[in-house]
């Protein structure tokens, strides 16, 4: 996840996508790969954009493979609590939590690019995914329009090497929710597709975004330590259902 220049505010009220047309959306029809190889720019991605997604193809018996770009150290560049260094072993562990919640599991693969300058070292990641996607695997990663500079990173990157390989790939989205606006020009609604989410999937998948501890809380009290994720911003994530765009 990670802050950034485009998440000022209150940002866009889960009301309003409520209220909106997503479930009118086309039902999603890309589980019947091999292999998923999901893109995660920061330890959380995959399981708020994915994680019933990541529940379905595991339930198919896909194997699951989650791609750690970076450790998420930078989430609280200013804590006077916690070093980077703890942070990044901190959010390994949430994410086993989560992983584990979800029900599934995948391998992971760290990376270990810096937290917020993946564009700068996209060809590390390149040669990653270029050995990952091979066999009938589908690729998952944030869109590239997103707004957070790793996630459009990481997108552009998935995007490029799956046209290489004629791997399927398919996009997530996490910040759009938040700047975004029904309707939002931006965003190539046409290609949204919905994945209904059981209530079991929902629930594991709640509990799962629940382990992200250093995220969904505040670090402690302190200036720097403030909460990431925001009720307003997790709302998004509590849908029964999850959008990816093909
Ligand atoms: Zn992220």
């Amino acid at each position: 996840m990670e802050k950034g220049p485009r998440w000022d505010g209150v940002g866009t009220d889960e009301g309003a996508w409520a209220a909106w047309r997503l479930a009118d959306m086309e039902p999603l029809d890309a589980l019947h790969h091999l292999r998923a190889v999901i893109v995660a720019p920061h330890p959380d991605d995959e399981v708020l954009a994915a994680g019933g997604l990541m529940q379905r193809l595991a339930a198919a018996g896909a194997e699951l493979i989650v791609v750690g770009v970076t450790d998420g150290e930078a989430s609280h560049p200013r804590s006077p609590t916690v070093t980077p260094e703890a942070l990044a072993a901190r959010r390994a562990g949430e994410r086993r939590q989560a992983l584990s919640a979800l029900g599934v599991v995948p391998t992971v693969i760290p990376v270990g690019l810096p937290d917020g300058e993946v564009s700068g070292q996209a060809p590390r990641l390149a040669r990653c995914l270029e050995a990952l996607l091979a066999h009938d695997s589908l690729c998952i990663a944030p869109w590239e329009g997103d707004g957070h500079p790793d996630h459009d990173a990481a997108g552009r990157t998935a995007a490029q090497v799956c046209a290489a390989t004629g791997s399927p790939f398919l996009r997530c989205l996490i910040w759009t929710w938040h700047w975004a606006t029904p309707g939002d020009e931006r965003v190539p609604w046409g290609r949204g597709r919905r994945l209904d989410l059981t209530d079991a999937e929902r629930d594991r998948k709640r509990r799962a975004v629940a382990t992200f501890e250093s995220q969904v809380a505040p670090l402690s009290d302190a200036a720097g330590d403030e909460v990431i994720l925001t009720a307003a911003m997790l709302a998004h994530f509590d849908r029964p259902f999850e959008v990816f765009l093909q």
